[in-house]
């Protein structure tokens, strides 16, 4: 047995868990019924274990059990209650925070010191939404008929959740908090790539008071187990993290059962640096935004676009500093980019590099990489334009495609020039210039000075390719919720007449 294999199933029993994933349906943990489905570590590519596909039969339990538990927990006890369950889920999170981080280095590839902040972003996040259980008021409508009319916020039913490998706790967080601080039950499917953190914070969540029953983990594929829950009657709308392709797929599904969706897609996001930008700070944003993560993140950074006086001086940076970055073993502290997370990734984003190259894009590469393990380089492209394939398509992994610009108009056409609508960034130290950048590029998130910035309590999501509804801060509230319209009427004498509807 390898190390890495021994620590995660250290870390395993250390939460409870058994030694394969197995689904958490109704308060338990269940082995699925379907195909098999091998994990494996992406630094010592080797198989960490085997279990089998939840597939439809646990998908119908699952969704059953939420719709069980859900109206006890919106109606059954008190907002303020459910705001203290789930403080109490926050603290017990960071309680285990060193097993969760350890499982989801290994099976996710990402370094150990990336994994603890994502753990303990996701404390933060319980705390967060704790805090709006009880303040979720409606309105009072001064309607012309005299009705008093108000709002209330009630929660959908069931939710059903599809997470993707490359932050598996953090987005399962993310999605988790909003959707029960509002009332609602939910099953959630992560990647099948990487299923143990999702089930292991629902453990974590159910020891700490979460009913059992309420959120249900499913480990499996989509279109089986995850098909299976769309269709389910008792799910009420669906929300998606993952790639555009597949969310298409989804959507589609949804709207077969009339059920609304929220898409989380992918990016091809503009990272824009002007002549005047302190080139020091632009440069290592820059690195931030394309080489953490090995850029495994949906608002990675893709797109360099340089004005052209300062193009050659910041590509030259860019290439010596990705030579100082240190490549490893996700469980060594030291290392600040691990590899691709799994075989078909590492696979693609080889390829995309390839056809650049054959395509006549320049490729400067970080020189030396580990002897191990799904590594691809951090990785410039140049001498390739902006409707080339590698500066149209995500590739979800540590390379960027280097543009130069000439002014203002040239870097806003070329920022949203994409299919894509997720985020960006201008490095500029004119506050004017960077108002009127923020303004004009296509993003649902846009950074002045800075990358990758994001938090539970501002609104996250984007439009085209990217996707459509927002999760985090208060958006995420009224996309678990709905509005429900009461009207009473308060005259001595009803003033009920037909055509009054309109
Ligand atoms: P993916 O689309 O391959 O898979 C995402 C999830 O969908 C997985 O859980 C998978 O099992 C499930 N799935 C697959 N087929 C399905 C089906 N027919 N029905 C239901 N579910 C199905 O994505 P991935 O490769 O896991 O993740 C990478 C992608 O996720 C990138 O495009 C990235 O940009 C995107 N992403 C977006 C955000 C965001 O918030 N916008 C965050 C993280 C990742």
């Amino acid at each position: 047995m390898t190390d890495h294999k021994a620590k995660v199933l250290e870390a395993m029993a250390a939460l409870g868990l058994g030694s394969r994933p197995q689904s958490m349906i109704n308060g338990d943990l269940v082995d699925g019924c379907g195909e098999d489905v091998t994990l494996v570590d992406p630094f010592t590519e080797e198989t960490l274990m085997t279990y089998a596909d939840a597939d439809a039969p646990l998908a119908q339990q699952a969704c059953d059990a939420a719709r069980g538990a859900q109206s006890g927990w919106a109606k059954g006890i008190s907002a303020a209650q459910r705001g203290q369950i789930m403080q109490d889920i926050s603290r017990a999170v960071l309680a285990h925070a060193e097993p969760l981080a350890v499982i989801e280095a290994i099976v996710a590839g990402k370094p150990i010191r990336d994994c603890r902040i994502e753990v303990a972003k996701v404390a933060e996040m319980f705390a967060y939404y704790a805090g709006w259980t009880d303040k979720l008021h409606g309105e009072v409508i001064p309607v012309p008929s005299g009705h008093l009319n108000y709002t209330l916020r009630e929660p959908l039913g069931v939710v059903f959740q599809i997470t993707p490998w490359n932050a598996p706790i953090f987005t399962g967080g993310w999605q988790i908090a909003p959707a029960i601080a509002t009332g609602n039950g939910v099953v959630i499917k992560p990647s099948e790539l990487t299923p143990l953190t999702t089930v292991a914070l629902v453990k974590i969540a159910q020891d700490a008071g979460l009913p059992p029953g309420l959120v249900n983990v499913l480990c499996g594929l989509g279109p089986t187990a995850g098909q299976a829950a769309i269709e389910h009657p008792a799910v009420r709308k669906v929300v998606f993290v993952g790639s555009p392709e597949t969310g298409r797929r989804v959507a589609m599904a949804a709207a077969a059962a009339l059920k609304p969706a929220v898409l989380e897609l992918g990016g091809k996001s503009a990272n824009i640096v002007f002549e005047d930008a302190n080139l020091e700070q632009a440069c290592l944003g820059a690195q931030a935004a394309i080489f953490s993560s090995a850029g495994q993140s949906c608002v990675a950074g893709s797109r360099l676009l340089v004005q052209k006086a300062v193009y050659a001086t910041l590509i030259a940076m860019l290439s010596e500093g990705m030579n100082q970055i240190t490549l490893g073993d996700p469980l060594d502290e030291g290392t600040e980019i691990g590899p691709i997370g799994n075989a078909r990734q590492f696979t693609h984003v080889q390829g995309m590099i390839r056809q650049a190259q054959q395509e006549g894009a320049t490729i400067t590469s970080r020189t030396h990489l580990p002897t191990q393990g799904f590594f691809v380089p951090p990785t410039v492209l140049t001498d390739l334009t902006n409707a080339a394939p590698a500066a149209q398509s995500e590739i979800f992994g540590p390379v960027v495609a280097a543009i130069p610009f000439e002014d203002e108009a040239d870097a806003i056409a070329l920022a949203n020039e994409t299919q894509f609508g997720l985020a960006g960034a201008v490095w500029t130290t004119d506050a004017g210039r960077a108002h009127r950048m923020a303004e004009g590029v296509r993003a649902g998130t846009f950074w002045i000075n800075s990358y990758k910035a994001i938090h539970v309590s501002s609104p996250f999501g984007g439009s085209l390719n990217s996707g459509f509804g927002r999760s985090s801060g208060t958006d995420a509230l009224m996309e678990y919720t709905a509005a429900k319209s009461v009207w009473l009427d308060s005259a001595p004498t009803p003033r009920i007449a037909f055509g009054y509807v309109s």
